[in-house]
């Protein structure tokens, strides 16, 4: 009797996981929760999108030179200070130290490169409370990638990690500060990224029709000196910022049951109603990597913290941060030393190569498809309020290599698009019986090659609110 009863208790629980998964299911296929209950939309049948598949040819983990990652970064530290305000010129200690180590690395990339990939360092001044205001010589340091496709080469995805370092006091170039993971990680992370794009590209593996740069910035900590420099640096060379990944303290990853997700931080921008070209580039990486790969944080950078994406993002362009899962603040911005028994210092004992070569493989990828695909569309706007239906259009210019593009939506409270219909030409398209007002829209382009540019989320038709009317005296 007993057990009968535990059997059929058994198939009782059998049966509920399988109306579960039959739920679950359903809830995938429409997007949304079986417990909600609101009118259909659009009444009828949803359009059946036609979508291509992501690029082929991913980037492999293994292909990860993490040996490589760990002796470059063995050689930022071995400089004995990267502090900005530190000597340029002596060849063993401070910041001039590592620059040279880092043109060394990427000289010898680029040498397997097939002549493609170019090296230059950037000289120039700059100010800061943190320079006491007096003006200070800096260098950047970049490989370039230059795009296939004549248009497109204008177009310039940026990988960014700042290999300047810092002690406790931040106007002290004398004391050590090794900047294992703040952020000789980030730069290590840009070198390999250049080396694994040069190289499949090299072998015909890849075909970035955009240009790529590997950046390694200084003067992060005097004031984000480097990258605001670069970020003028682009301007100057005529290129239109397609998206800028910054890497900044990614290399450690101490907690059990790593490698975990990297965090991924995007501002919200500043209009109604419409997210940041920077979270549009959060969701592209995500989608790229995958979610188990990226967590991505709806805010500018951690609370009250600040890095090298920040004068990308406040310029409106499309700019995020990579940071590690959970950070040890022991580990940053201190002068090494030991106090009531706790160590202090930014060492690369502390680093997980392991997590660090999934971020650079992500890097890496992400740079790979963006730089592969179609220029986003323009002047994207959602039409149709106080009627039936909602009217999306956009512009686009020619590209013979565009399979066509994609009309996203979502929730206004969910966090991810969904691919709502696909089309050929750029103009206007009507979504019969769809609300203008109960989801957001937007549109992003996708080459013959599968690959997706960033999504341009519309414009808000703007319509001031009725005013009362004005009683002729
Ligand atoms: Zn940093």
């Amino acid at each position: 009797m007993r057990h009968r009863r535990s059997t059929i208790q058994g198939l009782a629980r059998k049966v509920s996981v399988a109306v579960l998964v039959l739920l679950g299911v359903v809830e995938v296929a429409l997007g949304q929760s079986a417990a909600q209950r609101d009118p259909a939309e659009p009444a009828q049948e949803k359009p059946q999108a036609k979508t291509l598949p992501h690029p082929a040819a991913r980037i492999a983990r293994t292909s990860v030179n993490e040996k490589s990652m760990r002796a470059l970064i063995a050689k930022l530290v071995a400089c004995g200070t990267r502090l900005t305000l530190s000597s340029w010129t002596d060849p063993k200690r401070g910041i001039g130290c590592a620059r040279d180590a880092i043109v060394a690395r990427l000289n010898e990339i680029a040498q397997d490169s097939g002549g493609k990939l170019q090296v230059a360092v950037d000289k120039f001044e700059s100010t800061s409370q943190r320079t006491s205001e007096k003006p200070i010589a800096l260098e950047n340091v970049y490989a370039i990638l230059p795009g296939s496709d004549p248009k497109l080469a204008k177009t310039i995805f940026i990988v960014s990690g700042h290999y300047d370092s810092r002690p406790s006091n931040v106007m002290d170039a004398q004391a050590d500060a090794p900047g294992a993971d703040d952020d000789a990680s980030g730069t290590a992370v840009s070198v390999e990224c250049a080396r694994l794009l040069s190289k499949a590209s090299a072998k015909g593996g890849g075909t970035y029709r955009a240009t790529i740069l590997f950046a390694a910035v200084s003067g992060e900590e005097q004031g984000l000196l480097g990258s605001t420099h670069l970020l003028e640096w682009t301007k100057q060379q005529g290129y239109t910022v397609g998206g800028m990944l910054d890497d900044d303290i990614v290399g450690a990853d101490p907690a059990a049951g790593a490698p975990h997700r990297v965090r991924l931080f995007s501002g919200n921008g500043e209009i109604d109603d419409a997210d940041s070209p920077s979270r549009e580039l959060a969701r592209a990486v995500e989608e790229i990597d995958g979610s188990a790969a990226i967590r991505m944080i709806f805010r500018i950078d951690r609370y009250g913290r600040g890095g090298d994406h920040y004068p990308f993002y406040k310029a409106g362009l499309p700019a995020v941060r990579f940071t590690e899962p959970l950070e040890d603040y022991n580990h940053q911005h201190q002068t090494p030393r030991t106090e009531n028994g706790i160590e202090y210092g930014d060492f690369e004992k502390y680093l997980n190569f392991t997590f660090m070569g999934e971020v650079a493989r992500d890097n890496a990828e992400a740079l790979r498809q963006l730089a592969m695909a179609p220029a986003p569309p323009t002047s994207v706007k959602l039409t149709g309020a106080v009627t039936p239906n909602a009217k999306v259009s956009w512009a686009a210019e020619e590209d013979a290599e565009r399979a066509g593009f994609e009309i996203l939506w979502r929730e206004t409270a969910e966090p991810r698009w969904h691919i709502y219909d696909s089309v050929t030409v750029p103009g206007e398209t009507v979504l019969k019986g769809v609300s203008t007002d109960n989801h957001f829209f937007a549109v992003r382009a996708v080459g013959k090659n599968g690959a997706r540019s960033i999504a341009v989320p519309t414009e808000i038709e703007r319509r001031p609110p009725p005013l009362p009317a004005v009683t002729k005296q």
